[in-house]
Order: C-alpha cells, then structure tokens, then sequence
C-alpha cells in the first residue's frame, strides 16, 4: 500500500473509533485507565491523535529504504530505514506485525507518560511524517517541500501545545497506527506476516488483494478515503 493510503486510513481509523476507544477502560475493567483515554474526544486532541495515528500509520515501513517514510527526512530516515531493513529481516517481517505494534504503542506510552521532550520529539516526528504522506509540498521541488513540511509541522505542534493537547493516549494513538498499517497490507496482494516470528503471511484470498499503486488505490482508495477522513472529521467536531 501507497504512504498516503497507509496514512489516511490511520486517521479515519483513530477518528471512527475514538467514542470507543474512551469507554475502553471500563470495557476491561480497568477504570483507571481513564486518564488516557479521558480527553481523545475534546476537539484539538481528536485533531492531533487523528494526525499523529496518521503518521505512526506509516511506521511500519521504516524497513523499506524506498518508502515515503525512509525519504521523509533525508539521509537520516534513509540510514535508519536500512538499519531496521538489516535488523527486522527485510521488507514486511518483523514491523509488519501485531507484536510490533504492541511494542511500539508501549513504548510510546512509556515515553509520553516519563520524558516530556522525548514524548514531544516524538510527536513532532509524527505530525511530519503525516504531512509528507498525504503529499502537501511543491512538486518536484524537493527542498522547498522539505521546508514546507518543517513549517506546516511546526505550526501544528505549536498550535497542539498552545491548546493544551495533553497527549496522554500518545501509545494508543502510535500502537493503533501501526495495527492500521498492517492490516492495510494484509489487505494487498503480498499480504504481512501478522503473527511474527511466525511466518506465515496473512492475505485476502484467491488474489483479490490490492495491488500497491495501481489504478484502485490511486483512483478509488486514496480519493475515498480523504472523503472518509473529513466526513469523520465533521462529525466529530460538529456540536451536538
Ligand atoms: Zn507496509
């Protein structure tokens, strides 16, 4: 799946699920929980968990040295995304994985609930990697688009703190996105290894996957799922 998909369907997920995600502690009898899940519905924290699960949403393919992710930032994404490559037995394997995604939102939360400026480093690196997605910048201007996405990601993280976003579902919002991603892929034609270190990889059967940057995705999914995002979005943010 294209970057953009991988996004947007992180966003519509976080946003069609977000009623859910708050009556979750009580759901598992863990009520308190609460303080986590308390503030995802007020406005400017669905705003920022829409867009930071949109770009956790694009974590997973830190281990494809291609990938919008690994170009995000220059050298510095392109030599990690070959570090992960090497670790995680190339593309698709260990990151594209529900283990994965579970240690990733942990570690997410962990981080959120202990060390503010590494909880907001992280942020800021998510709020970039969701506007790179969804392709804002100029087009085959690579600098210019490199500071447009340094401006609009500033903007956003400076508006998220002057509005007091609290981050507290940070390990959700990053452990949900990486799930999305995977089940996206599970969804096209090579389909992802969801129970790794168990190899076997979970596909739609009798080839009906997706095929990654033709016509359905770039024609059908990608116009769609904007659609979705922002009907979601009006939803959500429309008083009752
Ligand atoms: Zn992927």
């Amino acid at each position: 799946m294209m970057g953009h998909s991988h996004a947007l369907s992180g966003a519509a997920v976080w946003l069609a699920a977000a009623p859910a995600l708050t009556t979750l502690p009580e759901a598992i009898g863990h009520p308190e929980l609460a303080a986590v899940t308390a503030p995802i519905l007020t406005g400017p924290e669905l705003v920022a968990g829409a867009v930071v699960c949109a770009g956790a949403a694009m974590l997973p393919d830190l281990d494809h040295p291609s990938a919008t992710i690994a170009q995000t930032f220059g050298p510095v994404t392109w030599l990690l995304s070959k570090g992960v490559n090497f670790v995680s037995g190339g593309h698709r394997h260990a990151t594209h994985s529900l283990l994965f995604s579970v240690l990733a939102g942990a570690g997410a939360h962990l981080l959120g609930a202990n060390h503010p400026v590494g909880r907001d480093i992280l942020v800021v690196l998510m709020v970039g990697l969701a506007i790179r997605a969804v392709g804002i910048g100029v087009p085959g201007k690579t600098l210019t688009s490199a500071i447009v996405n340094v401006g609009l990601t500033a903007a956003l993280f400076l508006t998220f703190l002057t509005l007091g976003v609290t981050y507290s579902w940070l390990g959700l919002a990053i452990g949900i996105g990486c799930l999305v991603h995977v089940i996206g892929d599970c969804l096209t034609e090579r389909g992802c290894p969801v129970l790794w270190p168990i190899k076997k990889r979970w596909l739609l059967p009798w080839d009906i996957g997706i095929k990654t940057g033709k016509k359905f995705e770039k024609q059908f999914l990608g116009p769609a799922l904007s659609i979705v995002v922002i009907a979601l979005l009006c939803l959500r943010l429309m008083p009752a």
